[in-house]
């Protein structure tokens, strides 16, 4: 018997059965793809999301990178205050107000120009599925690398799908001007003393008549110095477990919010700060969903920021490693490029496996993400979701940081100088595992998600 449980000598055709196709045939052995003649110089099916919308999207946001931001950028350098990631830091640590100012103004004009925000409804049209928004992120990250026009996509900061819960009165009051980029966000989940166990936070509300006081203290918040509006998760019924939250959008300039000092992370940008509320009076307005909905809200926001990974990671990784090639091919060392030397060679043929397999891995999970009944941002989200979006953060946190590491490494020294797009994405990649739920909890999320 051959390998192939063909009897040998026999008169069955060797390769037809499994193709259907007769021996002899004139039809080709292989069917090309549906829509693909073979020879010809049709383009392959479109990957998942990669929808005329998209395009256009893509190619309208290059040319504002040009005409937009590249003149932003040349006025930021002539200030002498940093770089939009590299800023210089204030006297009390925070981000230069020049810097942010500079990326405010590049939020205005990405929102006038209908491309700030396209992940939600109602910002530029009907929002973007995950799939597109993966080729939307990706795109932004490889084109803009360490630049301002990263700040031109919403980030932290901006409209997020937790916020779509609002009444009607907090659309018009925050949520509509966040699309149109003339305010920002900060999200307040992490407290001094709690930041996995979520359930275990002490900030809290309180009715009083149909306004709520809020009272505690919130910290590594992305944003706590500069936030117009803050979406604070607090306790409104101890005890009730998943119910015990609610989720509230608070004023910043409040009375009895007060913004505490800068905490200064290895990011070095200035951005993360505490926050501290004491006797905040809220209206009913600004409870975001029901109150006990705040944890499911909570989990809303901080998936948007898993989701995110796979372009982010896509992009920011294809840039490393075409500044690597670059590097291997231009550096000489004894008068020979050290592109020539296998082990950097292999160090760039690792790093785009990593880029590769992690990108497709994603776009995969943002389809599924898609499928799920109610969608990615639903709450509660499906019981499949939570698996699903922690391989997403898993997935790229690891590949990139490998992609990081090796880019590093083919730069030598050169990759180690402070400020170099390479140290500041090595340190970017480190930071990825911890915040929106650190590495070990996704593991967890996906081993419940495999034995429920
Ligand atoms: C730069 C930066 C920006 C941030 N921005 C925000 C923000 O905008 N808003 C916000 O609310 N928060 C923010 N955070 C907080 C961030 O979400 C938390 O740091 C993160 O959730 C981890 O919490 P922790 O630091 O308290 O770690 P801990 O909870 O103390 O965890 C410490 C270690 O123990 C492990 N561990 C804990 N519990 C378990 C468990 N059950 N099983 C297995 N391992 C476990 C963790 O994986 C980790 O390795 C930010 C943090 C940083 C660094």
């Amino acid at each position: 018997m051959a390998a192939s449980g063909v009897p040998r000598g026999s008169s069955a055709p060797l390769r037809a059965a499994a193709t259907g196709v007769p021996r002899g045939s004139s039809a080709p052995l292989r069917a090309a793809p549906a829509g693909v003649s073979r020879g010809s110089s049709a383009p392959l099916p479109a990957a998942p999301g990669r929808t005329e919308r998209v395009e256009h999207h893509r190619e309208r946001f290059g040319t504002f990178l040009e005409i937009e931001i590249g003149p932003l950028e040349e006025e930021l350098a002539r200030q002498d205050v940093g770089t939009p990631f590299n800023p210089h830091l204030d006297e009390a640590g925070r981000m230069h107000p020049a810097v942010w100012e500079a990326r405010r103004e590049a939020q205005r004009r990405s929102a006038a120009a209908g491309l700030y925000a396209p992940h939600v409804p109602g910002a530029h049209g009907p929002r973007f599925t995950r799939p597109e928004m993966q080729h939307v992120e990706e795109f932004v990250y490889h084109r803009s690398g360490l630049g301002l026009g990263l700040a031109a996509l919403a980030w932290t900061e901006g409209p997020n799908d937790a916020v779509e819960y609002c009444t009607p009165a907090a659309r018009e009051h925050w949520v509509d001007p966040l699309k149109r980029a003339e305010i920002t966000a900060a999200f307040a989940n992490t407290e001094p003393s709690v930041g996995t166990d979520v359930l275990a936070i002490s900030t809290h509300a309180r009715r009083d008549g149909d306004d709520w006081i809020l009272d505690g203290h919130k910290a590594w918040i992305t944003n706590a110095h500069f936030c117009d509006v803050i979406q604070v998760t607090a306790v409104t019924e101890p005890g009730a477990g998943t119910r015990s939250l609610t989720m509230f959008l608070v004023d910043a300039n409040a009375p009895g919010v007060t913004r505490g000092r800068d905490i200064p992370t290895m990011l070095d940008d200035g951005l993360t700060g505490e926050l501290h509320f004491d006797g905040v009076r809220i209206p009913a307005e600004d409870v975001v969903g029901e109150p006990g909905d705040g944890f499911a809200l909570a989990m809303t926001w901080i998936n948007w920021r898993r989701m995110i990974r796979g372009g982010m990671c896509a992009g920011w990784g294809q840039w490393l490693l075409e500044r690597a090639v670059d590097r291997a091919r231009t550096r000489t060392v004894g008068g020979r490029p050290i592109a020539e030397q296998q082990v950097v060679a292999h160090m760039l043929a690792d790093m785009d496996a990593d880029v590769y397999t992690a990108r497709a891995a994603s776009l995969q999970l943002q389809v599924d993400l898609e499928a799920l009944p109610g969608g990615p941002a639903a709450v509660p989200l499906d019981p499949a979701g939570p698996r699903l979006m922690s391989l997403l953060k898993v997935v790229n946190d690891e590949a990139f940081f490998r992609v990081a590491d090796r880019a590093m490494q083919v730069h030598g020294g050169a990759g180690l100088r402070k400020g170099s797009p390479e140290e500041k994405l090595f340190r970017i990649a480190r930071n990825l595992k911890i915040p929106a739920g650190t590495d070990e909890i996704q593991r967890n999320a996906i081993a419940r998600g495999l034995l429920r």
